[in-house]
């Protein structure tokens, strides 16, 4: 049986933390969309973007399975309140399943990566090389927008 998942996330900026959870995930289901971004890596994965409620886009979709990647301890507590939340507002039926992080993107994380670039690091270990440019180019307009 054909079965469809997605990967959800803001991906504000998308790090290698979430590619490796997509390229895993990609392996696993049959159709797997992701949420935002993506697209220079070869994988297999649709990215659709939308607005209002996830449990709609789920029934809309004809969604399967929510994705969602656990990184440490710290993690475990929202995604659970947010699969407890988006189960009792289901509209359609759906399993959430997780995926661990990989061991070498455990500390990765989206805000990090902004902080990062915000003060001039570097980025090539966190995000993909596609993804470097839009993250700078980002900073730098809002930097202009903050003096002007
Ligand atoms: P949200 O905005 O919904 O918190 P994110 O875009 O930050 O979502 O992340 C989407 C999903 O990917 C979440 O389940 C999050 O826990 C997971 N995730 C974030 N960073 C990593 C990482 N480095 N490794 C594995 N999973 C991650």
């Amino acid at each position: 049986m054909n079965k469809i998942a997605l990967y959800p996330g803001s991906f504000d900026p998308i790090t290698k933390g979430h590619l490796n959870i997509i390229k895993r995930a990609s392996h696993l289901f049959d159709n797997l969309i992701v949420e935002e971004v993506l697209k220079a890596e070869k994988i297999d994965a649709k990215v659709k973007v939308f607005d209002g409620l996830l449990v709609d886009f789920i029934k809309n979709e004809k969604i399967d399975i929510l994705l969602r990647g656990l990184r440490a301890v710290s993690d475990y507590e929202y995604e659970l309140q947010f699969t407890l939340t988006n189960e009792t507002l289901a509209k359609s039926e759906f399993e959430t399943i997780f995926l661990s992080a990989s061991r070498e993107y455990l500390y990765l994380s989206s805000s990090l990566v902004k902080e990062i670039a915000i003060n001039g690091g570097e980025l090539d270990k966190f995000v993909p090389e596609c993804i470097e440019g839009i993250i700078t180019r980002k900073i730098n307009e809002s930097k202009k927008q903050m003096i002007g």
